[in-house]
C-alpha cells in the first residue's frame, strides 16, 4: 500500500480539485475516511485469514463493489438529509465511490505485495495495473521511519503528490484566469 497519509492527501487534493463549492466538515473527514478505510483489512492477519483469501489484505476491501458500498452508506447516514436518487446524490456517491475506489487503484501501482482484488466477491483474481512506479509501504509502522521508509516517501512523493499539487495549482490559475476574462469582457461593454 502507499502510506496512509498519501491515501488521505490523495482524498484531500482530489475533493478540493473536483469541488468548487463550500462543504461542510464532515464531508472531507469522509473523504479520509472513505480513502483509507480499505487498509482496515490488515485485521485478517489477526484473525490467521491469509493475505490471497477474498478477506485478505488487499481483498474485498479493496474491490469495486465495496467502493460502491461504502459511499452509498457514507451518503446515506453521514448526508441523511439529501434526497435520494437525485443529482447531487448521485454526484456524492460518485465522489465517494471514485475516493474508495481511488485506494485500490493506488495499491496496484505499487511494486510489492499481492494484487488488489477489484472484482471480489465475484471473481478473487488479483490485479496489478501495467504502470507500478510507487514504491510499496511496509504494513507496519515501524520499518517506516527507516531508510526503506524514506525511499517509500519520496516515491510517493514524486508519483502521487507533486502531480495532484500541480492540477490544484492549475485548476485555480484556470479559475483565476477565467475570472479575469470575465471581468475584462464586462469592462469592455
Ligand atoms: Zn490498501
Amino acid at each position: 500500500m502507499p502510506s496512509v497519509v498519501s491515501h488521505s492527501v490523495v482524498a484531500l487534493l482530489s475533493a478540493k480539485i473536483a469541488t468548487g463549492e463550500e462543504r461542510p466538515q464532515h464531508f472531507w473527514l469522509w473523504a479520509v475516511v472513505c480513502s483509507i478505510l480499505p487498509d482496515a483489512d490488515v485485521v485478517a492477519f489477526l484473525f490467521d485469514i491469509r493475505y490471497g483469501e477474498v478477506f485478505g489484505h488487499r481483498g474485498f476491501s479493496h474491490s469495486l463493489s465495496f467502493a460502491l458500498i461504502l459511499a452509498v452508506l457514507v451518503v446515506r447516514f453521514a448526508f441523511a438529509n439529501m434526497v435520494r436518487f437525485s443529482r447531487s446524490w448521485w454526484a456524492l456517491v460518485s465522489f465517494f465511490f471514485l475516493i474508495t475506489a481511488s485506494h485500490g487503484i493506488l495499491d496496484a501501482m505499487t511494486d510489492g505485495g499481492l494484487g488488489v482484488a477489484f472484482f471480489a466477491p465475484f471473481d478473487s483474481s488479483r490485479y496489478f495495473l501495467p504502470w507500478r512506479p510507487i514504491r510499496v509501504s511496509p504494513i507496519s509502522i515501524v520499518p517506516f521511519f527507516s531508510e526503506r521508509g524514506l525511499g517509500v516517501l519520496r516515491s510517493e512523493a514524486l508519483w502521487i503528490w507533486i502531480p495532484l499539487f500541480v492540477s490544484l495549482i492549475l485548476k485555480i490559475l484556470i479559475l483565476k484566469w477565467s475570472g479575469r476574462i470575465k471581468a475584462d469582457s464586462y469592462k469592455g461593454v
